[in-house]
């Protein structure tokens, strides 16, 4: 949906904060009201053909393609992300799933970072069922990316930071290496959100987030979206289905992506949803500069103490890619893990702590921790988990506004 008419203030929170009165201003509401019509009824037959014939636009037909409370939502994200339009889904893994299953076709090859969401990398495993080649890499290196690729490759898929090991691609080298191939270069925004990072600095033709984390940041809403950042020239992409060639090329990507994705999958975002990820939006920067400064003192107190073996965090000095974490983020983010000593304790320890909430799901506003192979990575069994870099006792902690000082007490308490 296009762009609402946003103040022209330069900073991405005031325009957040005042976009709605300036979309479409009821009784002087401040928040886009909440929508929970499935019909959009129309008094001439002809504006409701429009909408169905993309003549009429900014207008709505049917919930499952979007509803005026999703569309608000899709023009903040589109601000946030400085894209040229978003699709919004029910899920972070609609969007991840829609993207794959719209924009590849049996035949085509795609090539992913090693170091992956599970669900995601799960998804994969469903792409090569369906006659999608997928070829996984350590994206840290541009040039693996390169010897990677094949003549059927249409697309390469990375994660800003891995869920759950933090590794960092060499983002910058991949959007020059993807601009010269002509590839569909998607980055899953998640752990960093438009707070920290914007995936079309590197040249990336989509930027993924899931909004159930930081971006709606309370745990009460799950959503997710793919915004179109513009660079990616649509109009030479084989894969743009005859009906959606026409008019900007700009848009080709996207429409696919609602009709196909949105409409066709039909994993929307209901307005309820869209309202509370829009209100979570507005204190997005606050609370991603909060958590990350908390994250880096917890991982750097985990760093110091005997009992931990290894601490994953980008802004760490001993991080692998920590230069690149540098050259592309604002800050680290607030998902870090860690590996004791003692591999056995790793349920004692967790159990032991009082604060964070033994819970999966990240980018709340409570601290949140999980064993990762006995849970989120449990499905993958033992040989896929070493082929992904994850340890047996690795903890995955996403940490939440909690004053610092009582985070890292009572990690030294549990730790003992
Ligand atoms: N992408 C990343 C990097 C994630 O960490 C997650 C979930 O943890 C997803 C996508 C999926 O998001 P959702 O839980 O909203 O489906």
């Amino acid at each position: 949906m296009t762009s609402p008419t946003a103040p022209p203030a330069p900073d991405p929170t005031t325009r957040l904060l005042h976009a709605d009165r300036h979309f479409g201003v009821e009784q002087g509401g401040v928040h886009m009201a909440v929508h929970p019509s499935v019909q959009y009824g129309y008094e001439r037959v002809e504006d409701l053909i429009g909408v169905f014939q993309g003549t009429l636009k900014n207008r709505f037909n049917y919930a499952r393609q979007g509803t005026p409370t999703t569309a608000a939502l899709e023009a903040k994200l589109t601000a946030l992300e400085e894209g040229v339009g978003t699709v919004c889904f029910a899920t972070g893994m609609a969007a991840v799933s829609a993207v794959f299953l719209t924009l590849l076709r049996a035949g085509d090859h795609l090539v992913a970072s090693r170091h992956l969401f599970g669900n995601t990398h799960s998804v994969l495993g469903t792409l090569q069922g369906l006659g999608i080649q997928v070829g996984l890499v350590d994206a840290s290196s541009a040039a693996a990316v390169a010897d990677a690729l094949t003549p059927a490759t249409r697309m390469v898929f990375v994660e800003t930071i891995a869920n759950p090991g933090t590794q960092v691609p060499d983002l910058a080298g991949i959007g020059r290496l993807c601009a010269e191939r002509g590839l569909v270069y998607v980055v899953d925004n998640t752990i960093t959100s438009p707070a920290l990072f914007r995936p079309k600095t590197v040249g990336a033709s989509l930027s993924l987030n899931s909004l159930t984390k930081t971006i709606a940041g309370h745990g009460n809403a799950l959503g997710g979206a793919a915004t179109d950042t513009g660079l990616f020239d649509w109009s030479g992409f084989p894969n743009i289905f005859a009906g959606y060639r026409q008019g900007d090329a700009k848009q080709w990507g996207l429409v696919q992506l609602r009709k196909k994705g949105l409409r066709d999958l039909g994993g929307s975002l209901s307005s309820d949803h869209a309202h509370r990820i829009a209100v979570g939006a507005e204190t997005l920067a606050l609370r991603v500069a909060q958590s990350s400064a908390t994250a880096l003192s917890l991982a750097r107190f985990l760093e110091s103490h005997p009992a931990v073996a290894r601490v994953h965090y980008p802004m760490l000095e001993s991080h692998p890619q920590h230069a690149l974490a540098r050259a592309h983020f604002a800050s680290g983010a607030w998902l870090l893990s860690f590996e004791l000593q003692d591999p056995q304790a790793c349920i004692p320890v967790i159990n032991r702590l009082q604060i964070p909430i033994k819970a999966t799901g990240m980018g709340d506003t409570r601290t949140l921790i999980i064993p990762v192979a006995p849970t989120i990575f449990w499905e993958a069994g033992l040989a896929r988990r070493a082929e992904m870099g994850i340890a047996e006792g690795l903890i995955r902690v996403s940490v939440g506004l909690e004053r610092e000082s009582d985070l890292v007490a009572d990690f030294a308490a549990a730790l003992a």
